[in-house]
Formats: C-alpha cells, sequence, structure tokens
C-alpha cells in the first residue's frame, strides 16, 4: 500500500493492547513512523523477556520513509529502537531527554554510528516530506512528554503521545494551554490520543500532590525507608531527594536503571539538586532513621533491587521497623509477582505502604475530565483512540462521541485508515505481528522455535538413541533419556521399562523413517502409562560398524 493523495494513519502496534506504540501517517507517497517501543513478554514466552512489533509493512518499503518520530522516552514507545531502527535506515527526531535515553541504548547495542539521532529542541517543528511536526510540549510521568501536530495537504492531526494535565508538574513547565487552544483554532482533523485511563472518573493528579504522601511516610518511618518507583519518572525522583532532605535521610540508589536516567537527566539539565547519593556500605553503616534508599524492582521484577533485598541477596538489607514504600501502580499481569516481594518483605518485619494506603502515587495518563478537556481545547473533527486495549479504545471513542466530537473511528493494529479526503474510514489492511527478542536472535513470536519451546516446558522431552549393526539388527539396548519427564525416584525403572518398550518396537530391516515413528510412540505411550503426560519424543537411528 502506497498512500496517494491522501492522509492515512495505520498503527503497526499499540492499538488493541497496551505496549509496543508504533504509529504511520503516509501522504503523497511518503511515509513517517511515531513510536518505535516494545512490549515485555509474559510467561507464555518461555525463556523471553522482550516483545518486539513486525515491521514487514513498511520495511518492504523503507525509502518511503522519511523520519522515527519519538514523542518520550518509555519503553513502549523507544524500547524497539535498538532491534528494528537500523534495518530502516530511517533518521530519529527526538526532544534531547528522550534523544539522550535513545543514544544510551544506541550505544550499549554497538549502533552509535550506524543509526542517526536527531535531537530537537522542545517546541521545535521538523519537516518530513509532505508532513510538518511540531514538538508540543505535555506532562507525563517522564520528562519531556510531548504531542505532536502533524501539518498535511490534507489536514492537521494532534497525535498526544502519553499525557495528563499537570498543572504542577514538579520537572518541567506545566503545558501551555493557550498553546492547545491555538492548535485548536488552527482547526485539527484528527486527534490521535492516548486510551490508557479512559476507565477512570477521577483525573490524574499532579505529580506535586505525592509530595506530601512521601512526606508523612518518610517523617513517620523509625527505620531505614525504602522507595520503588519506575526509574524513568524524574519527577518523583525529585520528589523523594526533597523528602530525604526534609526528613534528615541521606539517599542510596539501587539499580542500575536508576543510575541510567540520573545521568541522563542531569547531563539533559533535571534533577540538578539530587542529593549525592551514598554507597551501599554507608546506607548499612548509618543510623536507620538516616537512610533513605530509592530502589528499582517495585513490578516484582525477582532480579531488581527490591527483589534481591527481598530475598536477602543484596548489600542491602532491611528489617523489622523498616518501611517500603510502592510509589507506582501495580501493571496488570504483575500482581502474583508483586506479591511474592511483598510477602518477603512482611516476613522480614517491614512495614509495607501502597497507593491503597498513603497517597503516593499518581498515574502519567488522562483520566475522562482529562480527555473530555483535550477535546474542548483542540476541537478535532474525528477522533482515533490509540494506546489501548480494545475495550479502551471503544470506550474513548463512546466517549469523544458524548462529548461533541462529531466522529470517532475504533481501529487496531494493522488497520489502514484514511482520514482524508472523504469520509474517514479503513482502504486496506497492513500485515501486524509480535515478533520476539530471544537472546540475540529476533523471531516470530508465536513460531516453530516457541512452539516448540513451549511443548517441552509444558510436556518435557525425551531422547531415543537406537544403534543398530550392519545386519540392521541392534547393537545394543536403545538408549533413553528423559528431560523435564516427572519420573523423579521411579527413573531408573521408567527408563528400564521405557527401553524396553523402545526394543520391542524396534523391527529389524524395515523402512527407517517407519521404525523411527514406531519406536517414537511406543516410548511415548510407555511414558503416558508412566505419567499421564505425552513427551516429546525424540528418536535418532545410528549405524555402528
Ligand atoms: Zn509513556
Ligand atoms: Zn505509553
Amino acid at each position: 500500500m502506497i498512500p496517494g493523495e491522501e492522509l492515512i494513519f495505520c498503527a503497526l502496534g499499540g492499538s488493541g493492547e497496551i505496549g509496543m506504540n508504533v504509529n504511520l501517517y503516509g501522504c503523497r507517497g511518503r511515509w513517517i513512523m511515531v513510536d518505535l517501543g516494545l512490549t515485555f513478554a509474559d510467561p507464555s514466552y518461555p525463556g523471553v523477556e522482550l516483545i518486539l512489533p513486525e515491521l514487514e509493512f513498511i520495511e518492504t518499503q523503507q525509502n518511503r520513509l522519511a523520519g522515527i518520530v519519538l514523542t518520550h522516552g518509555h519503553e513502549d514507545h523507544i524500547g524497539a529502537l535498538p532491534y528494528l531502527a537500523e534495518e530502516l535506515k530511517a533518521p530519529l527526531y527526538a526532544t534531547p531527554f528522550t534523544a539522550g535515553l535513545i543514544a544510551g541504548k544506541l550505544e550499549e547495542e554497538g549502533l552509535a554510528g550506524h543509526v542517526k539521532l536527531n535531537p530537537v529542541e522542545r517546541g521545535g517543528t521538523i519537516e518530513l516530506g509532505p508532513f510538518r511536526i511540531t514538538f508540543v510540549a505535555l506532562s507525563h510521568s517522564i520528562p519531556e512528554g510531548n504531542g505532536l501536530l502533524i501539518e498535511t495537504p490534507f489536514g492537521n492531526v494532534f497525535h498526544t503521545g502519553d499525557w495528563k494535565i499537570d498543572e504542577t508538574p514538579v520537572i518541567g513547565e506545566a503545558p501551555s494551554t493557550e498553546v492547545l487552544r491555538e492548535i485548536g483554532d488552527d482547526g485539527i482533523l484528527a486527534l490521535v490520543c492516548d486510551s490508557t485511563n479512559v476507565f477512570q472518573d477521577k483525573p490524574s493528579g499532579s505529580e506535586d500532590s505525592v509530595h506530601a504522601g512521601l512526606l508523612a511516610q518518610a517523617a513517620e518511618a523509625k527505620g531505614r525507608v525504602l522507595v520503588t518507583t519506575f526509574a524513568s519518572n524524574a519527577a518523583r525522583l525529585q520528589t523523594i531527594g526533597r523528602v530525604a532532605r526534609e526528613t534528615g535521610r541521606q539517599v542510596c540508589i539501587a539499580g542500575r536503571s536508576l543510575d541510567r536516567i540520573l545521568r541522563v537527566a542531569q547531563s539533559t539539565g533535571y534533577l540538578i539538586d539530587f542529593p549525592p547519593p551514598i554507597s551501599f556500605d554507608e546506607a548499612m553503616r548509618l543510623p536507620k532513621t538516616e537512610v533513605l534508599i530509592v530502589a528499582t524492582g517495585g513490578q516484582g521484577e525477582p532480579r531488581a533491587a527490591l527483589g534481591r533485598i527481598a530475598g536477602g541477596t543484596h548489600d542491602l538489607k532491611l528489617g523489622e521497623g523498616d518501611t517500603v514504600i510502592f510509589s507506582s501502580r501495580v501493571i496488570p499481569g504483575n500482581e502474583t509477582a508483586i506479591g511474592r516481594i511483598m510477602n518477603q518483605l512482611s516476613d522480614l518485619g517491614v512495614t509495607i505502604v501502597t497507593e491503597r494506603q498513603a497517597h503516593v502515587h499518581v498515574s502519567g495518563h488522562p483520566g475522562r475530565p482529562e480527555l473530555v478537556q483535550m477535546y474542548e481545547w483542540v476541537r478535532p473533527e474525528i477522533v482515533v483512540p490509540v494506546h489501548g486495549e480494545a475495550r479502551h479504545l471503544r470506550e474513548h471513542a463512546r466517549l469523544a462521541l458524548s462529548h461533541g466530537v462529531p466522529k470517532s473511528i475504533v481501529q487496531e493494529d494493522g488497520d489502514v485508515i484514511r482520514l482524508a479526503p472523504g469520509e474517514p474510514k479503513k482502504v486496506d489492511e497492513a500485515r501486524v505481528g509480535q515478533l520476539v527478542l530471544d537472546g540475540d536472535v529476533i523471531l516470530p513470536a508465536d513460531g516453530a522455535t516457541i512452539n516448540e519451546r513451549r511443548r517441552i516446558g509444558y510436556s518435557g522431552l525425551i531422547t531415543v538413541a537406537v544403534a543398530v549393526d550392519r545386519e540392521g539388527q541392534l547393537a545394543g539396548p536403545p538408549l533413553v533419556r528423559p528431560f523435564g519427564v516427572p519420573v523423579e525416584e521411579d527413573r531408573e525403572d521408567f527408563v528400564a521399562d521405557a527401553t524396553d518398550a523402545a526394543t520391542r518396537a524396534y523391527s529389524p530391516g524395515g523402512d527407517e523413517a517407519r521404525t523411527r515413528e514406531a519406536v517414537r510412540l511406543a516410548v511415548r505411550r510407555c511414558a503416558t502409562l508412566w505419567t499421564g503426560k505425552k513427551p516429546l519424543v525424540d528418536v535418532t537411528l545410528l549405524a555402528v560398524r
């Protein structure tokens, strides 16, 4: 599909799912991409941590891709760049803090010189083919959240990125409502907008409001205080630093992503007055009431700092009378992992504080009143909900229509939508899908490798090696080895039985494939009798002389 005299929108990720945002705009033979994010894998992808978007649709016409514009530095918006940007050969555009995070990622992957990264000043404008794009500062839970005003020959789009309304954002200026109104005055064809919190009746709340809650908890605490939060939330770090000063505590930082964010933030002018962190040793030597630890791992990641502290395998220790504050929300899917860590902390005698007990967190996404406010500011002709699962997108479309927006389009990944000219409608379908990063290899998420791994994971594997002499007779008993088959202490008896089964199933001089299949079925039947499971069975016939 090559865009003609029209304005096309197509999401390759992030519409119909939360995570992995990739959006395309097409016009007069050119495309721009907005964001290129990833998703974290769940346990249904054994051995895999990262999920990436399938980009074949744009890769096959990458000479038409004028640039990749990044709204902000969260993983679901920039995380796939180190794996997929080089192939696309398009330059990247981002404001300085986001660009700093991207530069770090590219460097880690050895791509620093291979992908062109262009920092754009806040509020800056770039021209890419028929698109004129202006970065519009909005609030979010990371410095430099940007909406994009995308001007085209067929009308203007306001692509919000992730955003919220925050009059007192702690870091950076409050977004200018004047600017948003002016954008509306010039006429907005389509508002492509964050749907994450469309089911929240209340506004997200100001970042500044978290200070009082954190201060009260830290002031009250009789032992060490540990606060866990999303590393990228620099405003939260700023608040935590302030609380530490106000309560006479020294700050200790635990977690590599926190170190990295601090470095990038300070090099781009943020967190300049953050207290100089103390070492783990020092934190353990100081009186308990003089220590405030900031740690990663609030989503229950077992190898992150908090997980290791809770498990007692970290240099930092917590115990009776200490307090852990979860200054974060539970990302759906992480409940069990977080619960496990909370139980470990509880066993240590630690007091746990979450957003349920105290006001220690605010969301970075707009609730319903904020969405309605945005419609009033920019007055779009069409609302295109993105950044949500199917239920979020449909609810967001309903909300827009019920608040005076003339049209809304519910689309999902792969729908090619013509926004103009004429009525907005789906005109084509792009190929979409998920890839996994498995070790250093990128694979289809539900292809042969992952399916095989799942089968081995669920049922186990038995290998059978059958040695055959020149006459086609067995040169010895077949060698049976089970892996992950639940035979435990019966292992030897099971192996003996399976070896017998394989021996009986072997018929000399027959067709090789048929013989192998007969042995495979016999061993599998034996395993099913012993365990009720149907493991994978792999049979090898070896000619010996
Ligand atoms: Zn975000
Ligand atoms: Zn996001």
